[in-house]
């Protein structure tokens, strides 16, 4: 099973070996989320939570719903 490192904690990472680019892998030292990102050799990124898109889609949603009421 090929292994690379956390970039959270350094901490060695054992991957599938059959992992694809977008595989999702928990590292078990520090809980991050990662993503697989390369595979010859194996890169894992932190998992990128898009909080913009997030909470632009919250204020739509937000002052669709406050215009409607009014
Ligand atoms: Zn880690």
């Amino acid at each position: 099973m090929p292994n690379t490192v956390c970039p959270e904690c350094t901490e060695t990472i054992f991957v599938e070996a059959d992992s694809e680019q977008g595989d999702e892998v928990v590292c078990e030292e520090c809980g991050v989320e990662l993503v697989v990102v390369g595979l010859d050799p194996i890169e894992l990124d932190l998992k990128s939570v898009d909080d913009d898109y997030g909470s632009e889609k919250d204020d739509d949603f937000d002052s669709y719903g406050y215009d409607d009421s009014y």
